[in-house]
């Protein structure tokens, strides 16, 4: 019996590779233009970081994590999102002294143990941006704004940003205390984690995809309703900065993001063609968070996207890539000929495929054609003899003679 790769482990074949280089070759570009760098985290980290950051009673930390311990008896986490790691970085090199200003992006896998199926796998992929050091909501606007520009660089139109407010920790525990008034009536119609979760996080009753739960929410008080004065005005101006350079937005007054860390500001960009699946990203600001891992009090805003999801609404056909030429080669020495000659046009630049094996012209016409060449070289002794041979563009079917050198061949490819 062949071994298996691991359920919910997937290997990213050539046919669909492409479309996740050209998510990561846009996120790289569009980033870049707004000033953020790239920065490369481990993928295993001490388990307290994401205890201690993205809180116990979470989903990630409650049942997801792939967490053990290692020949040192560490306790170790494979990293299930990229921000703790991001912040544990940014903390212990002190990158606040650098600039008072940090952006940084992060691409890479997540381990997270959850229930396999259309996007939403055990290891999966995110590409992340974090912005810290500024509190105003310029940045916030900023920050959205670039997430949009995102996906209008993939030309897509899904997925659609979604904004709400969680408040901060001046106002966000009487908004708790409402809502769990709220609730107690109704415990007996919510499900079992939104029960359990009650006491210690029972805002995530609110985004519960359970119909009983659903039901039983439909009228609560919304934390946009009870912001503080501050928290408020903050709210209004992300909206203002938003408004101010088009960049589209509905407001969800019952989004709660599964981090505890998150303050004010949170988002999510969601779609409708992915099922229960709708978040392609995420994310929002977390003010307190550098300070709870024993930074300085930085704020700072972030996100991350679900690569996968965002490769779902691409289609794979437009990235397929193509060699520009194939050599056809007929006997032993036309063989090397085309050997050498597709050898010094990749060399200089060109993508070329040949028959390896000496097989019949059918034969590797057909190998041309089902790699989408666009031109095919054909040699034979009589074209080694005359030192000219036929360039065909396969789209058209037009033939011209050129020499065979390197140099015109790639000469008449660019013509
Ligand atoms: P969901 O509600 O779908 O579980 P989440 O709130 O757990 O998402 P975040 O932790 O905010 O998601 O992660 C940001 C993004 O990462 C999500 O919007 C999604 O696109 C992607 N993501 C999260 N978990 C998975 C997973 N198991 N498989 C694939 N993508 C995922
Ligand atoms: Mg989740």
């Amino acid at each position: 019996m062949s071994i298996t790769a691991i359920k919910g482990f997937n290997d990213i074949l050539p046919g669909e590779v492409e479309k996740w280089q050209h998510i990561e070759a846009t996120a790289r570009d569009v980033f870049s233009r707004y000033g953020l760098s790239e920065i490369r985290i481990p993928i295993l980290e001490k388990t307290d970081l994401f205890a201690r950051s993205i809180g116990d009673t979470t989903d990630i930390v409650e049942k997801e994590m792939y967490s053990f311990i290692d020949k040192g008896e560490n306790r170790v986490t494979l990293r299930p999102e990229g921000t703790a790691s991001v912040m544990r970085a940014f903390i212990e090199h002190k990158l606040y002294a650098l600039d008072p200003v940090s952006k940084l992006y992060y691409m890479g896998p997540m381990f997270r143990y959850e229930r396999p199926q259309k996007g939403r796998y055990r290891q999966f992929h995110q590409i992340g941006a974090e912005v810290t050091g500024v509190a105003n909501p310029r940045v916030d606007a900023q920050v959205l704004t670039m997430l949009s520009q995102f996906f209008a660089a993939l030309e897509l139109d899904e997925p659609s940003l979604e904004i709400n407010s969680l408040g901060c920790p001046e106002c966000r525990p009487a908004y708790r205390e409402t809502l769990k008034e709220f609730l107690r009536s109704k415990l007996d119609s919510l499900c079992e984690d939104c029960r359990r979760r009650f006491e210690t996080n029972p805002l995530r009753a609110l985004d519960c995809k359970v119909e009983g739960c659903k039901n039983a929410t439909a009228g609560a008080p919304a934390m946009l309703e009870h912001l503080c004065a501050g928290c408020d005005a903050h709210f209004a101006s992300t909206r203002e900065h938003l408004e101010l350079v088009s960049t589209r937005y509905r407001i969800n007054n019952r989004m709660v993001r599964g981090l505890d860390y998150y303050t004010r500001t949170t988002f999510e960009m969601v779609t409708g063609l992915l099922g229960a699946q709708s978040a392609v990203a995420a994310g929002g600001r977390y003010d307190g968070l550098i300070a709870d891992l024993g930074g300085p009090s930085i704020p700072g805003i972030g996100f991350a996207m679900g690569v996968e999801r965002v490769a779902l609404l691409l289609d794979a056909a437009k990235f397929s890539s193509s060699p520009a030429l194939f050599i056809v080669a007929l006997g032993e020495q036309a063989q090397k000929s085309a050997f050498s000659i597709a050898c010094e046009l990749q060399s200089g630049g060109v993508s070329v495929e040949f028959d390896y094996e000496g097989k019949s012209m059918k034969s590797q016409m057909r190998r041309a054609d089902k790699l989408s060449c666009r031109y095919t070289l054909i040699i034979g002794e009589a074209e080694l003899a005359s030192g000219r041979a036929p360039l065909k563009e396969m789209a058209t079917g037009i033939q011209t003679e050129v020499p065979l050198t390197p140099e015109s061949i790639v000469c008449q490819l660019k013509s």
